[in-house]
């Protein structure tokens, strides 16, 4: 009896003990839990920066003519690797995809890809470069309105890889000097490749977003200074560049083109 009395009271101590004990661990656990999340919150504070809107300041800027090759070049490294270490383990379905809904490698500008032209082309002169590092891949649209002749509907443009938006520009208006128009640039890790989709109409992507290859961009249209006129069959131009160094070399895409859009 006497015991029992003593050992009710004990309990309660060692229950009391126990039930601090779980307190203080909530405390530190919540106090831990506020810090990292403060942490997150001061991220664009502390100056550690989004490498994709980064790169989406700096390519409007190597367009326009805003920085010297040197420092543009600099730029582009440093942003490399940060876009590698943001991106480069994300797990994605390893697959590529024929960047324009419903076409096939016949419909690609020249002859056996020759409309690709690799000389004279330099990322760094931005939107005075020269060459043609590019594809432009055609669809049927004889009264220029970028809808499909036989179906009347819009063309979609499709992530060739997967990979993450880093560039983008929207709301071309004709008097523009722009000769891409409506753009979308994506990075691709697993190929250290970055892929230009130019003369859209309509852009579905936002920069930082991840897309799977043939995920909708937007759709194909008449944006750029030389895809506006009437005298310019609707298409899609379509180039990749290689990181090499910085050097963002030309990267033809032909054989993949032809293996992807084979009917
Ligand atoms: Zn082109």
């Amino acid at each position: 009896m006497f015991a029992a009395v003593f050992l009710v009271p004990s309990g309660c101590i060692w229950q009391l003990c126990s039930r601090r004990k779980v307190f203080l661990a909530g405390v530190r656990g919540f106090l831990l839990g506020l810090v990292c999340l403060l942490a997150e919150l001061g991220q664009p504070a502390l100056g550690l920066s989004d490498p994709c809107q980064e790169w989406n300041r700096l390519q409007a800027l190597v367009r326009d003519g805003g920085l010297s090759a040197g420092e543009a070049r600099q730029k582009v490294v440093e942003l490399h690797w940060e876009l590698l270490e943001t991106f480069g383990k994300r797990e994605h379905a390893h697959r590529a995809a024929f960047p324009l809904e419903g076409g096939s490698w016949r419909d690609l500008g020249g002859k056996a890809g020759s409309g690709f032209v690799a000389k004279g082309y330099d990322f760094y002169q931005g939107n005075r470069h020269g060459g043609h590092p590019a594809h432009d891949i055609f669809f049927p649209d004889r009264d220029r309105d970028s809808l499909h002749d036989r179906t009347g509907r819009p063309v979609g443009v499709l992530a060739f890889l997967p990979g993450v938006v880093v560039g983008l520009n929207v709301g071309w208006e004709p008097n523009s000097q722009i000769r891409g128009g409506n753009y979308v640039w994506v990075f691709s890790p697993s190929m250290e490749l970055y892929c230009y989709y130019a003369h859209l109409k309509d852009v579905f992507v936002q920069v930082g977003e991840w897309v799977e290859a043939g995920q909708r961009l937007g759709t194909v249209g008449r944006t750029g200074k030389n895809a506006h006129p009437s005298r310019s069959p609707t298409h899609l131009h379509f180039m990749c560049l290689s990181f090499d160094q910085g050097g963002m070399s030309p990267y033809d895409p032909y054989k993949e083109l032809v293996q992807l859009g084979g009917r």
